[in-house]
């Protein structure tokens, strides 16, 4: 056979029609013969086909999504109460995630970021919330404190930070930190302080509040890995914002001042009533807040516009602290209750004293997170003892086990020298 310099052996394409001409021994080949017969090959050797490669907006995609009915189930298992707060992150996260999947089409309708914004008291689970949405979707999750961050140039972290402990949560893996949901506490700490005149120059409030801007609205920012400050001989990751889902909460101390100048009612405080009627005055007017009374505390509308859904979580009063003591998948009564079941030993609470535990927390107003520091108040000496004792399989707490504990603790102290 004569060999055209030119064609191709197999299909006789000239060369100026392909793209590649390859030369053997006595032939030439062209690309899209290269192509068939590689797909032959396969057919023949029974190997599937290789999926196409992904389009960069496929690749985003998270295979589930829950429906927000579902996400709201999943965290009713971990989260007591806080209804209105569920809904509306269940509905933000869901839409969040479907914002991924769009494709781009020509109705020029783009569905925008839902960063979310969360008032309420601290211990209430706003943290909590975040994370259990994480884990249902399972996606990486950071918390980042918002006091801890700083203008560049003064003493502290830069906002990039944050997005390097998101790359950590993901194992360095970049595309997954992408698709990240970060939590970013005490927003209200960074809040404008220019109304207050012994403050100079406004280090923490305004200026983080700048610097976060290009966080939340989707941006590539230049991540040091390991967080800390950026320096010029660190190599820095590029991340691209844009999906990730950030989620600010604050306990805004006092906001309900502002809620109700603005709606023209009577301030709390003044009530006379009762210490209930005060707590459900301030959940009814906290349930009202909206971006005006956020912009009224301090946080300035750039920030406000990027975090265009909000929501409110309840004060938690004694019934709903019960509730969390004992009911959810992880209660606290129940990993105490654990952790003696695997040292063969069976712990019981006498009633009287989950009341108790419940009534010390609420005085103490620490919200969920007193529950905590209570119990291991009672339990230490119990968990400390009981491994080395033998023949025990059964162990009570009773009400004056319980008080004679905790009275005797660093806690119980602590409010006596206050
Ligand atoms: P916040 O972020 O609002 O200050 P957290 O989410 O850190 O509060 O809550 C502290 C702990 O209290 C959580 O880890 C959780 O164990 C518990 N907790 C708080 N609120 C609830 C709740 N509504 N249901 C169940 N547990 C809760």
């Amino acid at each position: 056979m004569r060999m055209d310099a030119s064609t191709c052996s197999f299909c006789g394409r000239k060369k100026k029609d392909v793209d590649l001409l390859l030369s053997g021994m006595d032939a030439l080949i062209c690309n899209f013969c290269i192509e068939q017969g590689f797909e032959l090959v396969q057919e023949e050797l029974g190997v599937k086909q290789p999926t196409k490669k992904k389009e960069p907006q496929q690749s985003f995609q998270i295979l589930k999504v829950p429906k927000p009915q579902e996400i709201k189930k999943f965290m009713d298992q971990y989260v007591i109460g806080q209804d209105d707060a569920k809904k509306v992150l269940s509905v933000a996260v869901y839409n969040h995630y479907k914002r991924l999947q769009q494709q781009k089409t020509n109705d020029d309708i783009y569905i925008e970021k839902s960063n979310v914004i969360m008032v309420g008291e601290t211990g209430t689970g706003k943290t909590y919330l975040a994370r259990t949405i994480a884990k249902i979707l399972q996606v990486p999750f950071a918390v980042a404190d918002a006091t801890v961050i700083t203008e560049a140039g003064y003493v502290g972290e830069d906002v990039e930070s944050i997005l390097s402990r998101l790359l950590q949560a993901a194992d360095y893996d970049v595309e997954a930190a992408e698709r990240g949901i970060v939590y970013i506490d005490e927003i209200d700490k960074i809040a404008r302080k220019s109304d207050n005149p012994s403050i100079t120059r406004d280090v923490s409030g305004e200026g983080v509040q700048q610097a976060l801007l290009k966080l939340l609205e989707g941006s590539i920012v230049n991540v040091p890995p390991q967080g800390g400050r950026k320096h010029p001989e660190q190599k820095l990751v590029p991340i691209n914002t844009e999906h990730i889902l950030f989620i600010c909460g604050g306990a805004f101390d006092g906001v309900q001042r502002h809620i109700s100048k603005r709606l023209n009612t009577r301030p709390i405080g003044f009530s006379k009533d009762d210490s209930t009627s005060r707590l459900l005055e301030s959940q009814q007017l906290l349930r009202m807040v909206n971006h005006q009374d956020l912009k009224s505390y301090g946080l300035i509308p750039e920030l406000l516009g990027r975090l265009p859904v909000i929501t409110s979580l309840d004060p938690l009063d004694k019934f709903t602290l019960r509730k969390i003591l004992t009911e959810p998948k992880n209660a606290l009564t129940k990993q105490y209750e654990k952790l003696f079941n695997m040292e063969g030993i069976q712990l019981l609470f006498d009633d009287e004293v989950l009341e108790y535990i419940v009534d010390q927390a609420n005085e103490y107003k620490l919200g969920a997170r007193g529950l905590r520091s209570i119990c291991e108040a009672i339990m230490t000496d119990a968990m400390f003892e009981l491994p080395s004792e033998e023949g025990i399989h059964e162990f009570t707490i009773s009400l004056s086990y319980a008080r004679e504990k905790f009275e005797r603790s660093a806690f119980f102290m602590m409010k006596k020298v206050a």
